[in-house]
Protein backbone atom coordinates (compact mmCIF):
# COMPACT_ATOMS: atom_id res chain seq x y z
CA UNK A 1 0.00 0.00 0.00
CA UNK A 2 1.14 3.47 -1.26
CA UNK A 3 0.12 6.99 -0.04
CA UNK A 4 1.42 10.85 -0.09
CA UNK A 5 0.53 13.30 2.12
CA UNK A 6 1.83 16.64 2.65
CA UNK A 7 2.42 16.00 6.85
CA UNK A 8 2.53 12.72 8.00
CA UNK A 9 2.25 12.41 11.89
CA UNK A 10 3.45 9.54 13.64
CA UNK A 11 1.54 9.27 17.07
CA UNK A 12 -2.34 9.74 17.60
CA UNK A 13 -0.97 10.96 21.27
CA UNK A 14 -2.26 14.47 22.37
CA UNK A 15 0.76 15.99 21.08
CA UNK A 16 0.53 14.17 17.64
CA UNK A 17 -3.28 14.81 17.20
CA UNK A 18 -2.44 18.69 18.28
CA UNK A 19 0.40 19.33 15.46
CA UNK A 20 -1.98 17.28 13.17
CA UNK A 21 -4.83 20.06 14.16
CA UNK A 22 -2.33 23.25 13.45
CA UNK A 23 -0.98 21.47 10.12
CA UNK A 24 -4.32 20.97 8.96
CA UNK A 25 -5.42 24.27 9.76
CA UNK A 26 -2.61 25.50 7.66
CA UNK A 27 -4.31 24.58 4.48
CA UNK A 28 -1.94 21.25 4.06
CA UNK A 29 -2.81 17.10 3.52
CA UNK A 30 -2.12 15.94 7.02
CA UNK A 31 -2.00 12.04 8.20
CA UNK A 32 -1.95 10.88 11.70
CA UNK A 33 -0.33 7.46 11.77
CA UNK A 34 -1.20 5.38 14.83
CA UNK A 35 -0.06 1.76 15.95
CA UNK A 36 -2.65 1.35 18.50
CA UNK A 37 -6.56 0.26 17.91
CA UNK A 38 -7.93 2.87 19.95
CA UNK A 39 -6.88 6.52 20.38
CA UNK A 40 -6.42 7.62 24.03
CA UNK A 41 -5.82 3.36 25.44
CA UNK A 42 -4.76 2.27 27.71
CA UNK A 43 -3.85 5.18 29.72
CA UNK A 44 -0.55 6.04 31.05
CA UNK A 45 -1.11 9.11 32.93
CA UNK A 46 -1.81 10.98 36.34
CA UNK A 47 -4.31 12.93 34.61
CA UNK A 48 -3.27 16.17 35.88
CA UNK A 49 -2.64 19.71 34.09
CA UNK A 50 -2.42 23.31 34.01
CA UNK A 51 -5.64 24.67 32.32
CA UNK A 52 -3.71 28.03 30.67
CA UNK A 53 -2.40 25.64 28.01
CA UNK A 54 -5.94 25.34 26.52
CA UNK A 55 -6.08 29.06 25.61
CA UNK A 56 -2.66 28.60 23.94
CA UNK A 57 -3.64 26.37 21.89
CA UNK A 58 -7.07 27.46 21.12
CA UNK A 59 -9.22 24.45 23.19
CA UNK A 60 -11.92 24.80 24.94
CA UNK A 61 -12.12 23.01 28.09
CA UNK A 62 -14.92 20.07 27.90
CA UNK A 63 -17.36 18.55 29.93
CA UNK A 64 -16.16 15.49 27.73
CA UNK A 65 -13.03 15.32 29.38
CA UNK A 66 -12.63 17.97 32.04
CA UNK A 67 -13.54 15.44 35.50
CA UNK A 68 -12.40 17.70 37.83
CA UNK A 69 -11.35 21.73 38.30
CA UNK A 70 -8.90 21.27 42.15
CA UNK A 71 -8.59 24.49 44.40
CA UNK A 72 -4.37 23.60 44.23
CA UNK A 73 -1.89 21.75 45.07
CA UNK A 74 -0.61 20.79 47.82
CA UNK A 75 3.44 19.36 48.87
CA UNK A 76 3.99 17.20 51.73
CA UNK A 77 6.97 16.30 53.48
CA UNK A 78 8.10 13.23 55.61
CA UNK A 79 6.95 14.82 58.41
CA UNK A 80 3.48 16.21 57.66
CA UNK A 81 4.93 19.95 56.66
CA UNK A 82 2.81 21.34 53.89
CA UNK A 83 2.96 23.84 51.39
CA UNK A 84 -0.17 24.71 49.45
CA UNK A 85 -0.32 26.69 46.64
CA UNK A 86 -3.73 27.96 45.31
CA UNK A 87 -5.59 30.83 43.26
CA UNK A 88 -3.49 32.43 40.36
CA UNK A 89 -0.72 30.17 40.42
CA UNK A 90 -2.66 27.12 40.39
CA UNK A 91 -3.59 27.68 36.42
CA UNK A 92 0.34 27.68 35.71
CA UNK A 93 0.81 24.53 37.21
CA UNK A 94 -1.56 22.22 37.90
CA UNK A 95 -5.42 23.18 38.03
CA UNK A 96 -7.48 20.27 36.26
CA UNK A 97 -8.21 16.60 37.02
CA UNK A 98 -8.88 14.92 33.40
CA UNK A 99 -10.45 11.41 31.77
CA UNK A 100 -6.93 10.78 29.93
CA UNK A 101 -8.59 8.34 27.45
CA UNK A 102 -11.50 11.05 26.39
CA UNK A 103 -9.46 13.97 26.45
CA UNK A 104 -6.88 12.24 23.67
CA UNK A 105 -10.13 11.15 21.76
CA UNK A 106 -11.67 14.43 21.66
CA UNK A 107 -8.04 15.97 20.58
CA UNK A 108 -8.44 13.45 17.85
CA UNK A 109 -11.89 14.84 16.75
CA UNK A 110 -10.24 18.21 16.58
CA UNK A 111 -7.77 17.30 14.37
CA UNK A 112 -10.59 15.69 12.10
CA UNK A 113 -12.58 18.64 12.13
CA UNK A 114 -9.88 20.69 10.63
CA UNK A 115 -9.57 17.82 8.24
CA UNK A 116 -6.70 15.57 9.41
CA UNK A 117 -6.93 11.89 8.83
CA UNK A 118 -6.48 9.27 11.08
CA UNK A 119 -4.89 5.97 10.21
CA UNK A 120 -5.23 3.18 12.92
CA UNK A 121 -3.44 0.38 13.25
CA UNK A 122 -0.91 1.18 11.25
CA UNK A 123 2.86 0.71 13.24
CA UNK A 124 5.26 2.66 11.08
CA UNK A 125 9.24 1.15 11.34
CA UNK A 126 11.63 3.14 9.67
CA UNK A 127 11.91 6.72 8.07
CA UNK A 128 12.25 6.89 4.40
CA UNK A 129 15.53 8.63 4.27
CA UNK A 130 16.76 9.90 0.58
CA UNK A 131 20.20 11.86 0.79
CA UNK A 132 19.76 12.74 4.44
CA UNK A 133 16.36 14.11 3.64
CA UNK A 134 13.00 12.69 5.11
CA UNK A 135 10.64 11.60 2.76
CA UNK A 136 8.40 9.68 4.39
CA UNK A 137 8.18 6.24 6.92
CA UNK A 138 7.43 2.66 5.89
CA UNK A 139 5.99 0.25 8.41
CA UNK A 140 2.40 -1.94 8.76
CA UNK A 141 -0.89 -0.90 8.09
CA UNK A 142 -3.25 -4.04 9.71
CA UNK A 143 0.00 -6.33 9.59
CA UNK A 144 0.35 -5.29 5.38
CA UNK A 145 3.38 -3.66 4.36
CA UNK A 146 2.53 0.03 4.21
CA UNK A 147 4.74 3.44 2.61
CA UNK A 148 3.89 6.81 2.79
CA UNK A 149 5.28 9.49 0.90
CA UNK A 150 5.38 13.07 2.96
CA UNK A 151 7.19 16.70 2.27
CA UNK A 152 7.12 16.53 6.17
CA UNK A 153 7.16 13.91 8.64
CA UNK A 154 6.38 14.63 12.18
CA UNK A 155 7.75 12.36 15.04
CA UNK A 156 5.13 12.65 17.78
CA UNK A 157 5.69 8.76 18.67
CA UNK A 158 5.81 9.33 22.44
CA UNK A 159 8.51 8.21 25.19
CA UNK A 160 9.75 4.87 23.39
CA UNK A 161 10.33 6.76 20.11
CA UNK A 162 13.01 5.41 18.11
CA UNK A 163 12.26 6.88 15.08
CA UNK A 164 14.43 10.50 15.33
CA UNK A 165 17.65 8.97 15.93
CA UNK A 166 17.47 7.39 12.54
CA UNK A 167 18.67 10.75 11.04
CA UNK A 168 21.12 11.58 14.18
CA UNK A 169 18.70 13.22 16.31
CA UNK A 170 20.04 11.74 20.22
CA UNK A 171 17.11 11.44 21.84
CA UNK A 172 18.64 8.39 23.80
CA UNK A 173 18.40 8.74 27.95
CA UNK A 174 20.51 7.90 30.76
CA UNK A 175 18.62 5.83 33.66
CA UNK A 176 19.00 8.78 36.41
CA UNK A 177 16.57 10.62 33.52
CA UNK A 178 13.75 8.36 33.41
CA UNK A 179 11.21 8.33 35.25
CA UNK A 180 9.21 4.69 35.87
CA UNK A 181 5.74 5.32 37.00
CA UNK A 182 2.97 3.18 38.41
CA UNK A 183 -0.42 4.78 38.69
CA UNK A 184 -3.98 3.41 39.57
CA UNK A 185 -7.10 4.94 38.99
CA UNK A 186 -8.44 4.00 42.72
CA UNK A 187 -12.60 3.66 43.28
CA UNK A 188 -14.56 3.51 46.52
CA UNK A 189 -12.34 6.38 48.18
CA UNK A 190 -14.30 9.19 50.10
CA UNK A 191 -12.14 12.10 49.20
CA UNK A 192 -13.84 15.61 49.74
CA UNK A 193 -10.23 17.27 48.75
CA UNK A 194 -9.97 19.48 46.02
CA UNK A 195 -6.11 19.57 46.02
CA UNK A 196 -3.66 17.76 44.09
CA UNK A 197 -1.25 16.07 46.22
CA UNK A 198 2.56 15.47 46.10
CA UNK A 199 4.44 13.66 48.52
CA UNK A 200 8.20 13.53 48.97
CA UNK A 201 10.98 12.40 50.57
CA UNK A 202 13.20 9.32 51.50
CA UNK A 203 11.23 7.69 54.04
CA UNK A 204 8.01 7.98 51.03
CA UNK A 205 10.17 7.40 47.89
CA UNK A 206 13.79 7.70 47.96
CA UNK A 207 14.37 9.11 44.63
CA UNK A 208 10.52 9.39 43.70
CA UNK A 209 7.62 11.09 44.45
CA UNK A 210 4.30 9.91 44.86
CA UNK A 211 0.66 12.20 43.82
CA UNK A 212 -2.87 11.85 44.56
CA UNK A 213 -4.92 13.77 42.15
CA UNK A 214 -8.65 13.65 42.78
CA UNK A 215 -10.88 12.90 39.93
CA UNK A 216 -14.42 13.12 41.89
CA UNK A 217 -14.98 12.51 45.87
CA UNK A 218 -14.84 8.94 45.04
CA UNK A 219 -12.27 8.38 42.71
CA UNK A 220 -8.37 9.24 42.64
CA UNK A 221 -5.54 9.16 40.11
CA UNK A 222 -2.60 7.91 42.40
CA UNK A 223 0.83 7.35 41.19
CA UNK A 224 4.25 7.31 42.02
CA UNK A 225 7.32 7.92 39.73
CA UNK A 226 10.84 6.73 40.80
CA UNK A 227 13.46 7.63 39.19
CA UNK A 228 15.08 4.35 37.07
CA UNK A 229 18.49 4.83 38.67
CA UNK A 230 17.43 4.58 42.05
CA UNK A 231 15.19 1.37 41.38
CA UNK A 232 17.33 -1.01 43.48
CA UNK A 233 15.11 -4.15 42.88
CA UNK A 234 12.59 -5.71 40.13
CA UNK A 235 9.29 -4.62 41.53
CA UNK A 236 10.01 -1.87 43.97
CA UNK A 237 7.95 0.73 42.27
CA UNK A 238 4.67 -1.38 43.26
CA UNK A 239 5.97 -1.98 46.47
CA UNK A 240 6.42 1.69 47.55
CA UNK A 241 3.13 2.57 46.03
CA UNK A 242 0.83 0.00 47.92
CA UNK A 243 2.25 0.60 51.04
CA UNK A 244 2.15 4.44 50.51
CA UNK A 245 -1.95 3.26 49.97
CA UNK A 246 -2.30 0.48 52.68
CA UNK A 247 -1.05 3.35 55.02
CA UNK A 248 -3.61 6.07 53.85
CA UNK A 249 -6.52 6.72 55.79
CA UNK A 250 -8.26 7.66 52.71
CA UNK A 251 -6.39 5.60 50.19
CA UNK A 252 -7.09 2.18 52.03
CA UNK A 253 -10.59 2.02 51.81
CA UNK A 254 -10.42 2.11 47.78
CA UNK A 255 -9.97 -0.97 45.22
CA UNK A 256 -8.28 0.02 41.63
CA UNK A 257 -10.32 -0.28 38.89
CA UNK A 258 -7.37 0.35 36.54
CA UNK A 259 -3.39 0.26 36.86
CA UNK A 260 -0.73 1.21 34.60
CA UNK A 261 2.82 0.94 34.28
CA UNK A 262 4.87 3.79 32.07
CA UNK A 263 7.96 6.12 31.74
CA UNK A 264 8.43 9.37 31.21
CA UNK A 265 11.92 11.32 30.63
CA UNK A 266 13.01 13.52 32.91
CA UNK A 267 16.02 15.14 30.85
CA UNK A 268 17.53 18.34 29.57
CA UNK A 269 16.36 19.36 26.64
CA UNK A 270 17.87 17.72 23.46
CA UNK A 271 20.01 19.41 21.29
CA UNK A 272 17.72 19.68 18.30
CA UNK A 273 14.72 18.89 16.83
CA UNK A 274 14.67 19.06 13.16
CA UNK A 275 16.54 18.03 10.45
CA UNK A 276 15.50 17.81 6.94
CA UNK A 277 11.93 17.15 6.08
CA UNK A 278 11.63 16.02 9.76
CA UNK A 279 10.54 17.06 13.06
CA UNK A 280 10.14 15.51 16.51
CA UNK A 281 7.95 16.55 19.03
CA UNK A 282 6.34 15.91 22.82
CA UNK A 283 7.54 13.57 24.39
CA UNK A 284 9.24 11.85 21.51
CA UNK A 285 11.41 14.71 22.03
CA UNK A 286 12.21 14.70 25.61
CA UNK A 287 10.01 18.04 26.03
CA UNK A 288 8.26 16.44 29.50
CA UNK A 289 9.17 19.52 32.57
CA UNK A 290 11.90 17.68 34.50
CA UNK A 291 10.61 18.35 37.79
CA UNK A 292 7.08 17.48 37.77
CA UNK A 293 7.22 14.92 35.26
CA UNK A 294 4.34 16.22 33.78
CA UNK A 295 4.51 16.72 29.45
CA UNK A 296 0.99 17.03 28.07
CA UNK A 297 1.20 21.32 28.23
CA UNK A 298 4.73 21.31 27.42
CA UNK A 299 4.45 18.62 24.45
CA UNK A 300 1.01 20.68 23.43
CA UNK A 301 2.61 23.94 23.02
CA UNK A 302 5.54 22.74 20.89
CA UNK A 303 3.17 21.00 18.87
CA UNK A 304 0.92 24.10 18.24
CA UNK A 305 4.02 26.00 17.17
CA UNK A 306 5.37 22.62 14.96
CA UNK A 307 2.38 22.22 13.01
CA UNK A 308 2.38 25.54 12.23
CA UNK A 309 5.71 26.00 10.70
CA UNK A 310 5.17 22.44 8.99
CA UNK A 311 2.29 23.74 6.84
CA UNK A 312 3.88 26.99 6.08
CA UNK A 313 7.16 25.24 4.88
CA UNK A 314 5.18 22.96 2.63
CA UNK A 315 3.35 25.76 1.49
CA UNK A 316 7.10 27.36 0.66
CA UNK A 317 8.10 24.19 -1.14
CA UNK A 318 11.21 24.56 1.22
CA UNK A 319 10.96 21.51 3.72
CA UNK A 320 14.58 22.03 4.72
CA UNK A 321 16.12 21.79 8.44
CA UNK A 322 16.87 25.08 7.86
CA UNK A 323 13.67 26.22 7.55
CA UNK A 324 11.95 23.82 9.75
CA UNK A 325 14.59 25.24 12.43
CA UNK A 326 11.67 28.10 13.13
CA UNK A 327 10.13 25.27 15.10
CA UNK A 328 13.27 24.55 17.17
CA UNK A 329 13.91 28.08 18.12
CA UNK A 330 10.71 28.92 18.60
CA UNK A 331 9.36 26.05 21.58
CA UNK A 332 13.16 27.09 23.37
CA UNK A 333 12.19 30.24 23.57
CA UNK A 334 9.01 28.89 25.14
CA UNK A 335 10.37 26.22 27.22
CA UNK A 336 13.75 25.58 26.66
CA UNK A 337 15.04 28.03 30.43
CA UNK A 338 12.05 26.45 32.67
CA UNK A 339 13.07 22.93 31.87
CA UNK A 340 16.93 24.00 32.41
CA UNK A 341 16.05 25.70 35.56
CA UNK A 342 13.38 22.29 36.77
CA UNK A 343 16.22 19.60 35.77
CA UNK A 344 18.61 21.51 38.39
CA UNK A 345 16.10 21.74 40.97
CA UNK A 346 15.26 18.19 40.46
CA UNK A 347 18.88 16.91 40.80
CA UNK A 348 19.31 19.06 44.08
CA UNK A 349 15.63 17.66 45.76
CA UNK A 350 17.07 14.26 44.68
CA UNK A 351 20.15 14.91 47.32
CA UNK A 352 18.36 16.14 50.39
CA UNK A 353 17.53 14.12 53.68
CA UNK A 354 14.35 13.74 55.02
CA UNK A 355 15.11 17.04 57.49
CA UNK A 356 16.24 19.08 55.11
CA UNK A 357 12.97 18.18 52.86
CA UNK A 358 10.71 18.84 56.16
CA UNK A 359 12.96 22.34 56.47
CA UNK A 360 12.35 23.63 52.67
CA UNK A 361 8.50 22.78 52.70
CA UNK A 362 7.77 24.23 56.22
CA UNK A 363 9.75 27.41 54.98
CA UNK A 364 7.98 27.95 51.90
CA UNK A 365 4.71 26.67 53.28
CA UNK A 366 5.25 29.76 55.57
CA UNK A 367 6.28 32.31 52.80
CA UNK A 368 3.81 34.89 50.69
CA UNK A 369 5.12 34.43 46.95
CA UNK A 370 3.10 36.56 44.21
CA UNK A 371 3.95 34.12 42.10
CA UNK A 372 4.97 30.81 42.24
CA UNK A 373 7.76 30.12 39.78
CA UNK A 374 11.11 27.98 40.57
CA UNK A 375 13.03 31.37 40.67
CA UNK A 376 10.92 32.42 43.46
CA UNK A 377 11.04 29.27 45.12
CA UNK A 378 15.07 29.08 45.12
CA UNK A 379 14.85 32.81 46.31
CA UNK A 380 12.91 31.81 48.85
CA UNK A 381 14.72 29.21 50.08
CA UNK A 382 17.68 31.01 49.56
CA UNK A 383 16.69 33.24 52.70
CA UNK A 384 16.38 30.62 55.17
CA UNK A 385 18.33 27.95 54.09
CA UNK A 386 21.14 29.28 51.83
CA UNK A 387 23.01 26.04 52.20
CA UNK A 388 20.21 24.17 50.41
CA UNK A 389 20.59 25.61 47.01
CA UNK A 390 24.12 26.94 47.51
CA UNK A 391 25.12 24.70 44.30
CA UNK A 392 22.39 25.87 41.98
CA UNK A 393 21.49 29.68 43.13
CA UNK A 394 23.60 31.29 40.65
CA UNK A 395 21.13 29.60 38.06
CA UNK A 396 18.43 31.67 39.36
CA UNK A 397 19.06 34.78 41.11
C1 LIG B 1 2.28 7.11 34.67
C2 LIG B 1 2.39 8.45 33.98
C3 LIG B 1 1.76 9.55 34.55
C4 LIG B 1 1.79 10.80 33.89
N1 LIG B 1 1.11 11.84 34.45
C5 LIG B 1 1.05 13.02 33.79
C6 LIG B 1 0.24 14.10 34.28
O1 LIG B 1 -0.44 13.98 35.29
N2 LIG B 1 0.25 15.26 33.57
C7 LIG B 1 0.97 15.43 32.43
O2 LIG B 1 0.95 16.52 31.86
N3 LIG B 1 1.73 14.42 31.94
C8 LIG B 1 1.77 13.22 32.58
N4 LIG B 1 2.51 12.20 32.06
C9 LIG B 1 3.21 12.40 30.78
C10 LIG B 1 2.19 12.40 29.64
O3 LIG B 1 1.42 11.22 29.68
C11 LIG B 1 2.91 12.54 28.31
O4 LIG B 1 3.71 13.70 28.38
C12 LIG B 1 1.96 12.65 27.12
O5 LIG B 1 1.25 11.46 26.92
C13 LIG B 1 2.77 12.99 25.86
O6 LIG B 1 1.97 12.96 24.73
P1 LIG B 1 2.57 12.47 23.33
O7 LIG B 1 1.45 12.61 22.37
O8 LIG B 1 3.88 13.11 23.09
O9 LIG B 1 2.92 10.93 23.54
P2 LIG B 1 1.93 9.72 23.82
O10 LIG B 1 0.74 10.15 24.56
O11 LIG B 1 2.77 8.64 24.38
O12 LIG B 1 1.46 9.31 22.36
C14 LIG B 1 2.33 8.70 21.45
C15 LIG B 1 1.48 7.86 20.51
O13 LIG B 1 2.30 7.36 19.46
C16 LIG B 1 1.95 6.04 19.19
N5 LIG B 1 3.11 5.42 18.56
C17 LIG B 1 4.32 5.16 19.14
N6 LIG B 1 5.18 4.63 18.26
C18 LIG B 1 4.50 4.54 17.09
C19 LIG B 1 4.86 4.07 15.81
N7 LIG B 1 6.09 3.58 15.56
N8 LIG B 1 3.93 4.10 14.81
C20 LIG B 1 2.68 4.61 15.05
N9 LIG B 1 2.28 5.05 16.27
C21 LIG B 1 3.19 5.04 17.27
C22 LIG B 1 1.61 5.47 20.55
O14 LIG B 1 0.79 4.33 20.45
C23 LIG B 1 0.88 6.65 21.20
O15 LIG B 1 -0.51 6.61 20.96
C24 LIG B 1 2.51 10.95 32.68
C25 LIG B 1 3.17 9.84 32.13
C26 LIG B 1 3.11 8.60 32.76
C27 LIG B 1 3.79 7.42 32.14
Amino acid sequence: MRMDVDVLVIGGGPVGCTVARFAALGGTHTLIVEKRSEIGSPVRCGEGIAPDIFDEIGITKDSRWVRNTVDGARFISPAGHMWVIEGEAVSEEVGLVIDRDKFDKVMALHALDEGAKLMLRTHIEELIVDGGKVTGARGKYMGQDIEIAAKVVIAADGYESVLAGQVGIDTRLESKDVETCLQYTLGGVVNQDRYCDFYFGNSVVPGGYIWIFPKSASEVNVGLGLLLSKVEKKGAVKEYLDGFIKDHPVLSKGSAISMVAGGVSVSMPIKTTVADGFIVVGDAARMVDPLSGGGLANGMLAAKIAGEVAAKAVKSGNVSAETLAEYDTSWRKRLEEKMYRNYLTKELLLKQSDETVDKVIETLGNTKMENVGTFEIIQAIAEKHPDVVKEIEKFFI
